[in-house]
């Protein structure tokens, strides 16, 4: 794969890496916001519900009053100015109790008639007598239904949460009494149960624009959070001191076009992030008397858990994208490490199939991890083989010992134990032939350890035969094809040392042609190399595979008879003469007569040098010429 492919995959990784990380955070971040809401909201239900026990225990106390209640049915039934008076009354009556709501932050406290007029406002009571039952829809259910009930309510003069109780008199509805609480009130309670949040209060635009009046009107603006939504100028007021970035908050909210999540009516939280600090904005939906959502109370609340989520997805991507880079920069190096390793093998094994050398390489165990071409040429194997099988046992011949094993293979071993092992050998090809070889076997170091062994061998097959030949030539007679002086000589030589070992019998016979000068001279030079020709077939004939047949220069011939004393000698000496005296030469269609003179004389242990023995047989040799030639003496 090439470099771009892999830098790419890395980034994919990276990239999914990223995806994961940031999901988990997503996770982590809902899962705490999702708490927060339902945290929130539980507050908020417990914060009316307490508020709801408040007003029962009110309301059971304003029912138990000897006075109260047959005050205010009184004072409903009487006509004015006797109304007024009961009214005043009534209002004297509870003012104590009044009083104590008003500490405990319950500022609105209200008798209705049964038609949904006011009676009594104990927080104005210069204002009654005002029908509101077309704006109050908590009246209007109380009609049809009369059980207590709290909820959210708009009025003409105060917006808040009220709890409305029935009033009745022998089981007919007459009436009924009304606390409420403002925002305000709620937030300083909500704000007792949990601390460090700062309420807002945002109101349904179309529920409470044809309700209120103007200068009520006035502390709600249109919210830059959603069209549909008026602010609380006085809950915004209340936060100014909080220590939240309000400004920067409110952006991110804007931003986050929260349309959609306002119109489910459900508490939902938000992540929000101010120089990479959490904040958490939790809407908790405001329901009025219909259960329909009026409003929401946001919350806003520095979360110290959102930021840690943070640094950690930070810390986490921050650390992978470490990682993958070290990863990838290990897999760069790795690949470049295996491109360079792959490009010195290729080019090694370039240079070893451009030699004629055939070149092996075995580990320390004698597994053959490469060959060249010329490897396969020379031994005939093919490279699988060769790879496969054992060189040693396919390939070594040790001449002297077929049976070594590998860990003898001198070829191997020096190697293997860090010399240099040279030397000519045979090996074995594929058809059985063995070819002669020179091998040279080397260690094979890798960071000054011996991790195998090369050997290079050369067939020497046309060497040997130079070799053979230049040998044949110095030893042989081109004429005769016999052993010529010198080879006669070293066989002499080395008889006459086994005759002192073993003193057996040996005989040299020195022969010489008869008026040789005179053939040459009559019939040419050619006609006297035929008569030398045929005198050393004549000769061969009559020899032992033991004895040694030599021309010893011009038509001088010797020859040695190992183990043959001195009458076996003469009888064969005899014979030779006889033979040549009647075999004349053929040639041309003629024929050409020669005899030869012999002189012969046995080896002795007190013979030296060869020179000594010749001297005897040309002494007996030079006797036979005097006495008359083509005849046999000894000495
Ligand atoms: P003798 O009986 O006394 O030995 O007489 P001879 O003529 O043989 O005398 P000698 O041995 O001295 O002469 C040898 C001659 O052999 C001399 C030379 O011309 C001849 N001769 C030597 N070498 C060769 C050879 O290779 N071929 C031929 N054709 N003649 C040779
Ligand atoms: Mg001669
Ligand atoms: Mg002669």
């Amino acid at each position: 794969m090439r470099r771009i492919n892999y830098i790419l995959l890395l980034l994919l990784l990276f990239m999914g890496m990223t995806t994961f990380l940031y999901q988990v955070r997503e996770e982590r971040e809902q899962q705490y916001l999702s708490h927060t809401a339902t945290l929130l909201n539980t507050t908020y239900q417990a914060s009316l519900e307490r508020y709801a026990m408040a007003m029962d225990t009110i309301f059971t106390s304003v029912r138990r009053h000897p006075e109260a209640i047959p005050l205010f049915l009184k004072g409903m039934q009487s006509p004015e100015p006797e109304q007024a008076e009961l009214r005043q009354q009534l209002y004297k009556l509870l003012q104590p109790q009044f009083r104590d709501l008003i500490v405990r932050g319950i500022r609105q406290w209200q008798f209705h008639r049964r038609d949904g007029s006011s009676y009594l406002r104990m927080h104005a009571p210069a204002a009654f007598d005002d029908n509101l039952l077309s704006v109050r829809p908590s009246l209007q259910m109380l009609q049809t239904q009369p059980i207590q009930r709290y909820g959210f309510e708009a009025g003409r003069l105060f917006i808040g949460f009220r709890f409305i109780h029935p009033l009745f008199r022998q089981g007919a509805l007459v009436g009924s009494m009304e606390n409420g609480v403002s925002f305000r009130e709620l937030s300083q309670d909500l704000a007792k149960l949990a601390p460090d949040q700062a309420f807002l209060f945002l109101l349904k635009r179309n529920t409470v624009e044809s309700i209120l009046f103007s200068d009520t009107r006035q502390y709600f603006q249109s919210s830059p959070l959603s069209n549909d939504y008026l602010l609380d100028q006085r809950s915004l007021a209340d936060i100014q001191n909080a220590p939240l970035p309000l400004q920067a908050l409110q952006q991110q909210m804007i931003a986050a076009s929260l349309d959609h999540e306002l119109a489910q009516g459900e508490p939902f939280s938000l992540a929000l992030f101010h120089q990479n600090l959490g904040y958490s904005a939790t809407f908790i939906p405001v329901l009025n008397f219909a259960q329909e959502t009026d409003g929401y109370i946001l919350a806003l609340h520095s979360a110290p858990i959102l930021t840690s989520i943070q640094w950690d997805f930070y810390r986490s991507t921050g650390i992978s994208l470490v990682v993958i880079c070290l990863l990838g920069w290990l897999v760069l190096n790795l690949l470049r490490q295996r491109q360079l390793t792959q490009s010195q093998a290729q080019r090694l094994d370039s240079i070893g199939q451009a030699v004629g050398e055939g070149i092996y390489v075995l580990d320390p165990q004698g597994r053959t991890l490469y060959v060249n071409e010329a490897a396969t040429r020379l031994t005939g194997f093919n490279a699988d083989k060769l790879m496969q099988g054992n060189l040693h046992n396919l390939l070594h011949s040790h001449e002297n010992n077929a049976q070594l094993t590998l860990s003898e293979c001198p070829i191997f071993v020096t190697a293997l134990n860090g010399g240099t092992y040279e030397a000519d050998e045979q090996f074995r090809t594929r058809t059985g032939e063995l070819i002669p070889v020179v091998v040279t076997s080397r260690p094979l170091m890798e960071e000054g350890q011996v991790t195998g062994v090369v050997t290079v061998f050369r067939d020497i097959s046309e060497r040997k035969e130079h070799e053979r030949r230049l040998e044949e030539l110095a030893t042989t007679d081109p004429l005769t094809g016999l052993s010529n002086r010198r080879a006669f000589l070293e066989r002499l030589s080395e008889e006459l040392q086994l005759i002192h070992r073993l003193q057996h019998a040996s005989t040299l016979l020195m022969i010489d042609f008869d008026h040789f000068k005179a053939i040459n001279d009559r019939y040419g030079h050619h006609a006297g190399d035929q008569v030398l020709k045929h005198f050393a077939q004549i000769a061969r004939d009559c020899l032992r595979q033991t004895d040694m047949l030599g021309r010893m220069g011009g038509e001088e011939f010797s020859i040695l008879l190992p183990g043959t004393n001195l009458d076996g000698a003469a009888h064969l000496a005899e014979m030779l003469r006889e033979r040549m005296e009647t075999s004349p030469t053929s040639l041309d269609g003629g024929e050409i007569a020669m005899t030869l003179s012999i002189g012969l004389t046995a080896l002795t242990t007190h013979d030296h040098s060869p020179s000594d023995v010749l001297n005897r047989a040309d002494k007996a040799l030079y006797q036979a010429k005097e006495q008359g030639r083509n005849q046999v003496v000894s000495s």
